[in-house]
């Protein structure tokens, strides 16, 4: 499951008992950094923290466990945080928040989140007003989306449809280096609402209930447990997503069979969002992102697929594929400016 610590649904294993903090040795009071970013990545199982430079280096990162049921612990992990970097920095910077889920744009509440103990809560406002400074909150794949069209594999680009193919599905579309859509809170969600049951059916695969409660969505098969299942069917042998992507590139039948399903249930529904949005990059985040050769292969399924042409690869790996949520929240202040 594991490879250089990360697995291929991106979730890096849970070492931490408690706060830790990593301050880069280098890295004092002296140095002249003064215009840093605070960013957190809010997930299921940790929260990360990073400050940035001006210049994108990361100068600390930490990670501690999310209370996931106490709202009153959760919001004293996030201060306890920034108590410990303001004094070592001896600045109070504003915040940029990724976070797993949506926010309603009525009243900042958040919705479909995988921690209770902030659902239905105003993250933003109610943080800004415990830590006294502004507090920017978006969705992770959103921010994955800003920081590949900021200075990542979208550099310069000007439409980007970020996605993340991680244990599940997910993406996120920045126009202009602003965000779009708004209405309800939640976007860039291609992996829901689809109806990929014929290419199941015509792979000899059996239709699975996803966890939004419909069935035929993408989520349940483009991700790294999409994978596992499509092999689990097709050899009747379950095993990790990575030792499925050794499998076929060692030149296993039922591993080369899984990937090529995977594909064609990924780029059938990529195509139609290419068709729809004619971005000028597909920047793929999310564990499956470290299978270049796999990306490759989705890229290839979606230009024949697609009605515009695309003479140069169109969906390619980000370059923040790992820590893209981070890193977008840290330049949330760029976006911040005629938002919707
Ligand atoms: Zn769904």
């Amino acid at each position: 499951m594991f490879e250089n610590g990360t697995c291929l649904c991106g979730q890096v294993p849970f070492l931490f008992a408690a706060a830790v903090l990593l301050v880069y040795p280098h890295i004092n009071q002296d140095d002249g950094v003064s215009n840093m970013q605070y960013a957190f990545d809010i997930g299921g199982s940790k929260i990360e923290f990073g400050v940035f430079s001006d210049d994108g280096d990361i100068l600390l990162h930490s990670k501690t466990p999310t209370p996931k049921d106490n709202l009153d612990a959760f919001v004293a992990v996030i201060s306890d945080v920034l108590g410990e970097v303001d004094h070592e920095f001896g600045v109070r910077p504003d915040i940029g928040i990724s976070f797993a889920g949506g926010v309603d744009p009525k009243n900042g509440a958040v919705i479909s989140a995988n921690i209770p103990a902030i659902k239905g809560w105003s993250l933003a406002s109610e943080l800004s007003t415990i830590l006294s400074r502004k507090v920017l909150v978006e969705n992770d794949a959103d921010c994955f989306a800003l920081a590949e069209a900021m200075s990542g594999a979208a550099k310069d680009a000007r439409t980007v449809f970020a996605i993340i193919l991680g244990t599940g599905v997910g993406g996120g579309i920045v126009v202009d280096g602003k965000f779009i859509g708004g209405k309800s809170g939640v976007r860039g969600e291609w992996g829901h609402g689809n109806d990929v049951t014929g290419t199941l059916i015509r792979s000899g695969l059996a239709p699975v209930t996803c966890g939004c409660g419909q069935t035929g969505c993408l989520d349940a098969w483009g991700g790294a447990r999409g994978l596992e299942n499509i092999h689990a069917q097709i050899s009747g042998n379950r095993i990790t997503s990575f030792d499925i992507t050794d499998a076929w590139r060692a030149g296993d039948v039922h591993a080369a069979r899984s990937i090529e399903i995977y594909c064609e249930l990924v780029a059938r529904e990529l195509a139609l969002m290419v068709n729809v949005l004619d971005p000028d990059c597909v920047p793929v985040g999310g564990g499956i992102a470290s299978e270049h050769v796999l990306i490759a292969q989705i890229d290839e399924v979606v230009r024949k697929r697609v009605l515009g042409r695309y003479d140069v690869p169109l969906v390619v790996p980000g370059v923040y594929a790992s820590d893209g949520g981070l890193r977008g929240a840290a330049m949330l202040h760029l976006a911040d400016s005629d938002r919707l």
